[in-house]
């Protein structure tokens, strides 16, 4: 129902919460997807995790829809079939943290809480929302909250969640288990350390994937100063999880002495790589204090590390100066990026042309800027992908933009040749350099993504993790056991494929084509000048093949990547399919089309 043309500040814009139907039934199925037009992107859709969807399902509600805009700052009180709105001026201004406990005090201990801090609140276009200790990060959607002058949604709900048919459902449960532990997922994520940042640190680096200095590597040479065993080490850590997750990834951690003693927050391996290696800071309490400001004023760790790193290298590069930001800004000078960090929250000086996000940022700056913009389809990348081909294709041809939660291509990173043989049909889908079938598997994970998102499974459960976890079989399983209707695995593919072409024709209606799948410029480039893929670097000619047989594959247009009709009508989207039939007509140029005004 939302026109893709809406401005994303507009009072007509819907911001939507929505919970899946495993949520608080299946141990750690606790996620929910926040969705509205992006003032970064075009499509803005984010999830997260933490107890919040679940307490929102024991309040008996599925799904919020935010339109309008209120007059003052208020925040949604729901107790149950309570519903209020109350008046949040006394909230307005203050950090995510510290509205979170005066809701906490103000309604309920036991309550949980959604809240904006002031970059929502400023319209910082990257603004997150936080739901305790878990983030809906991507997309802005924390500044189209603040566009709303909607501070906080708080959730009290008190009634028990049962499965339709309570005995298959805990035998599907006891399956999904048991695969859980025979493919190696384990408490923290296993591993000697655990969490995302123990589990990945080293791995990301050695396959050039660490975000370092704005991506003109992936191999960062002082990645050891920030071994996850120091930190491990040096503070007092408690791993906490989501809601009833047996897995329980996250650390959450209290720096003891120092400089920054008495900061707690928790950390992931996709917060702390942006804020240290992305901007040159390889002092631990430094890039961890970092990731406290992003949380404390609500932004995304992702796309902050990414627009500082560019606002440094435009400054090496002598397009800005000191005049422009007020101070000097280099690689690693965590003073200066600490203030910069502020001034983007607080939309200060130069920090308000940041706040607008990298592609907007450029075209302000102009003076050759727009050469260092990363973006694609307007928002900032997180890892560079020059020698993981098949997570480049999924992650540039993402609907939201450049992310591994939407599409990723694990296979080529975890199976032996003979395992991708096996799931895949082909061996190539192992070798990370080759662009062989690659298309193939990207599908694959597109669906499974898609399904973990709409049943509200933590994609950690799901074959998106590891093969060898919960695949669409299980997944129907357990949906049909905990809504008593039955779910064919058919069925749940076609509903997968159905979100992709409906989000697609979404963008495609705000004039995304073909030329907003590609990788950012460096990509294609720029070599890696360091690390074991040294020398590396994206073909535009393969990748240019790689697309075809994706939009082959998805029945797209391959000139334009519009869903073709005969596709959309295969799917029952008859609706999408007359309202995209002009765009298809008009979009034969899609391969050269200009760059669209992503406003
Ligand atoms: S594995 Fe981690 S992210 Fe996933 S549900 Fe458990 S605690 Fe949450």
């Amino acid at each position: 129902n939302l026109e893709p043309s809406v401005d994303a500040y507009s009072p007509d814009n819907l911001l939507i919460f929505g919970v899946g139907p495993l949520v608080g039934i299946f141990p750690g199925a606790a996620r929910l997807n926040v969705t509205a037009k992006s003032p970064l992107t075009v499509l803005g859709d984010s999830n997260a995790g933490g107890e919040w969807s679940p307490e929102l399902r024991k309040a008996g509600i599925d799904y919020i829809v935010i339109c309008g805009r209120s007059d003052e700052p208020v925040y949604l009180r729901i107790y149950d079939e309570d519903v209020q709105i109350k008046n949040a001026r006394h909230l307005w201004g203050l950090e995510t943290w510290e509205s979170e406990q005066i809701l906490k005090e103000d309604n309920d201990p036991k309550a949980k809480v959604a809240s904006i801090g002031p970059a929502g609140e400023n319209l910082v276009r990257f603004a997150s929302i936080k739901f305790g200790h878990r983030t809906a990060g991507r997309c802005g959607l924390g500044a189209v909250m603040g566009s709303k002058l909607l501070k906080a949604i708080v959730v009290r709900g008190t009634s028990r969640l049962q499965p339709a048919n309570p005995e298959a459902f805990i035998e599907a449960t006891k399956q999904a288990l048991q695969r859980f532990e025979s493919s190696g997922l384990k408490s923290g994520l296993g591993g000697p350390i655990g969490g995302t940042y123990g589990r990945l640190w080293f791995r990301h680096n050695n396959a050039s994937m660490m975000f370092t200095k704005h991506m003109r590597t992936g191999f960062w040479e002082e990645a050891a100063k920030l071994d996850p065993a120091i930190f491990f080490g040096r503070y007092k850590i408690k791993r906490i999880g989501c809601w009833g997750c047996p897995i329980r990834c996250t650390c959450y951690y209290e720096i003891g002495e120092g400089k920054y003693r008495g900061s707690f927050t928790k950390i992931e391996y996709g917060e702390i790589a942006p804020l240290s290696a992305g901007v040159g800071i390889s002092d631990l309490d430094a890039a961890l204090k970092l990731v406290q400001m992003a949380d404390r004023f609500g932004m995304d760790t992702k796309s902050l590390g990414c627009v500082v790193g560019f606002a440094i290298e435009l400054y090496e590069e002598g397009i800005i100066n000191e005049q422009d930001i007020g101070f000097p800004l280099h690689w690693g000078d965590e003073e200066n990026i600490s203030k910069l960090i502020e001034t983007i929250a607080f939309r200060q000086g130069f920090g308000s042309v940041l706040a607008e996000g990298e592609h907007r940022a450029a075209k302000i700056i102009g003076r050759g800027a727009e050469k260092y913009d990363l973006t694609v389809k307007y928002m900032e990348p997180h890892e560079p992908l020059r020698a993981q081909v098949g997570n480049a294709l999924a992650q540039y041809l993402s609907t939201r933009g450049p992310d591994h939660l939407r599409g990723a291509c694990h296979a080529e990173r975890d199976l032996s040749p003979s395992e991708a043989k096996k799931f895949f049909g082909h061996e190539s889908i192992a070798d990370p350099l080759s662009y062989e079938n690659k298309a193939l598997a990207v599908v694959f994970f597109e669906h499974i993504a898609a399904l973990a998102d709409m049943l509200g499974l933590c994609k950690f459960f799901t074959q998106w993790g590891s093969m060898y976890r919960l695949d669409v079989k299980m997944m129907a399983n357990l949906l049909t056991t905990a809504r008593g209707i039955e779910y064919k695995d058919a069925e749940l593919l076609m509903a997968a494929e159905r979100v992709i072409n409906t989000e697609r024709a979404f963008i495609v209606k705000a004039g995304i084509r073909r030329c907003h799948d590609y990788p950012p410029r460096r990509e294609f480039e720029e070599p890696f000048p360091n690390g074991p893929f040294k020398g590396v670097k994206l073909d535009r000619k393969k990748y240019d093949q790689m697309l075809d047989e994706y939009y082959k594959l998805r029945g797209w247009d391959p000139s334009s990547g519009v869903p073709n009709n005969s596709k959309l009508l295969e799917l029952s989207l008859d609706d999408i399919a007359a309202s995209l039939a002009s765009c298809l007509q008009v979009s034969q140029q899609g391969r050269e089309a200009e760059d669209t005004n992503p406003d």
